[in-house]
């Protein structure tokens, strides 16, 4: 191929073989990205911090390593600028989680995904913007700025890993991670036009990952065209001692499957997934795309998953039941703000709480801390349980007749910021279609598959068998071959956009 002439237009494995040639180096591609930074962030505001000094440093070392023999036999991510969402700890990097709880906490030690990364010869751009504790659909519960959508900087770009999104889908990184407990990696690549990937839950190690929900966790990669996220997949999966939830199943070599094709694949489509109040241009879209995968050779069945209409409410039980707890550690006597002024420590752990959450954390904690109590926690907590097995159940029997279900990811295009800040429930309705699949804990990817008459992106959802992440890629690559919707990139008119 011909190199471009941006470097912030490549896709991971393109640049993977502009390197392995060496007709870039990494230091030109690092340099290149972190130009596009320094453009673009005063518009959409992907990051919370931008760790140039260590990213030009990794890119020297990854320059090294491409010279010092066979380019070809270093690691895949040798040299690919990457982002990461600000609740993987970095060592002797701030990571926040999007909380002014965690404001100035610098982790000692690299989560097993950013340790994995570093050994597979990444170049870390940055920290992504997000959804305080992930808990959000759209950035703009971050406690330190909403990060704006590249195609239309007046509206949100998803969340809770906004900012992982907006990075790869403005230039501002080549691939990035987000975490995705009930649709925050699926979500705002649909609404940013980015290929996203929730993994099978126990594939990917939670190890050094902020918690939030730890049932329903998952850490997932950000890619333009699918074949970035099965490079970076390939490079962050499979079991960690650190992290007894994951699976000791071999991680597959997703990219030499990726071109097999979907003839005879047998794709379900769930009628409860078309949601009442979706968007006509959604479900036209969508269903335009499962036309396309028919006529790529797949079998399309209807299947039933009536208890995932129930996901909703059995996620907003469980996840802020795990979250409650999960959140109590933060209380200024260990990590980022602390208190100082209050005389007693009891109050000073009050106060440091009351300062440094944000509201969708404070009814987060309220919501699950009652779920829990003494004489609720059988009417909700244990129902929500049982609710769960359920959902599942109508997975599993759909999976004996076919081998994908493909759906909606979000039954609205991206919203205008502020039009959901102040009706919770408005906002909780963005993941009725992602959220039964971490419940049951499948697999599932977002796709782009066309934009609505005003120009905004809309995704396909695949949902996949545990661990078949591999058949999702294979869905995936052949559908983008045969339409191209993820090469459109965002216009980016930066000029008179507010900041
Ligand atoms: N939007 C959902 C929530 O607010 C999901 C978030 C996520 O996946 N982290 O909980």
């Amino acid at each position: 191929m011909s190199i471009p002439h941006d470097l912030t237009s490549l896709t991971a494995p393109e640049a993977r073989d502009l390197l392995v040639r060496r007709d870039i180096s990494a230091t030109e591609l690092a340099r290149a990205v972190l130009d596009r930074i320094a453009q673009v962030e005063p518009v959409i505001h992907s990051f919370i911090t931008v760790s140039e000094n260590e990213a030009l440093a990794q890119a020297k070392a990854a320059d090294a390593a491409l010279g010092a023999g066979d380019p070809a036999s270093t690691p895949e991510l040798t040299g690919i600028p990457v982002a990461l969402k600000d609740l993987f700890c970095t060592n002797g990097v701030q990571t926040t989680a999007g909380s002014r709880i965690l404001e100035g906490f610098i982790p000692p030690y690299d989560a097993t995904v950013v340790a994995r990364l570093r050994q597979a010869g990444a170049v870390f751009v940055g920290k992504a913007n997000m959804d305080e504790f992930a808990m959000g659909s759209s950035t703009e519960n971050s406690g330190y700025h909403v990060t704006r959508n590249p195609w239309d900087p007046t509206r949100v770009p998803g969340g809770s890993s906004g900012g992982s999104a907006t990075a790869v889908s403005a230039g501002e990184a080549l691939l990035s991670l987000g975490t995705d407990t009930g649709g925050s990696i699926r979500q705002p690549a649909a609404l940013t036009s980015v290929a996203g990937l929730k993994p099978t839950y126990g594939r990917v190690s939670r190890y050094g990952v902020v918690a939030f929900a730890s049932s329903l966790d998952q850490v997932g990669p950000f890619s333009i065209g699918v074949e970035g996220s099965a490079m970076i997949l390939r490079a962050i999966a499979g079991v960690d001692p650190l992290d007894g939830t994951t699976a000791n199943i071999e991680v597959p070599d997703y990219r030499a499957t990726i071109r097999d094709g979907v003839r005879g694949l047998r794709v379900g489509v769930p009628a409860e997934y078309f949601v009442a109040g979706m968007e006509p241009d959604v479900e036209r879209l969508v269903r335009t795309a499962i036309d396309e995968l028919a006529r790529l050779g797949a079998i399309i069945k209807p299947v039933s998953l009536p208890y995932s209409t129930h996901g909703l409410a059995t996620y907003y039980i469980i996840a802020p039941a795990e979250a409650s707890s999960n959140l109590a550690r933060y209380n200024g006597t260990r990590f980022g703000l602390a208190a100082l002024d209050e005389a007693d420590m009891n109050r000073a752990m009050d106060s440091a709480r009351e300062r440094g959450f944000g509201a969708e954390p404070k009814r987060r904690i309220m919501l699950g801390t009652y779920a829990l109590s003494s004489g609720y926690y059988d009417a909700y907590y244990r129902k929500a349980q049982q609710v769960r097995t359920l959902i599942k159940a109508d997975f599993d029997n759909a999976f004996h007749d076919v081998d994908v279900i493909a759906s909606p990811v979000s039954p609205t295009v991206a919203f205008p910021i502020g039009a959901r800040v102040d009706d919770p429930l408005a906002m909780y309705l963005s993941d009725v279609c992602t959220i039964p699949v971490n419940v049951a804990g499948l697999p599932g990817i977002s796709i782009p598959c066309g934009f609505d008459g005003q120009g905004l992106p809309v995704g396909l959802q695949l949902i996949g068998r545990a661990f078949d992440e591999a058949t999702l890629f294979r869905a995936a690559w052949a559908y983008e071959n045969a339409t191209g919707w993820h090469q459109k990139r965002p216009p980016l008119t930066l000029a008179g956009a507010a900041s």
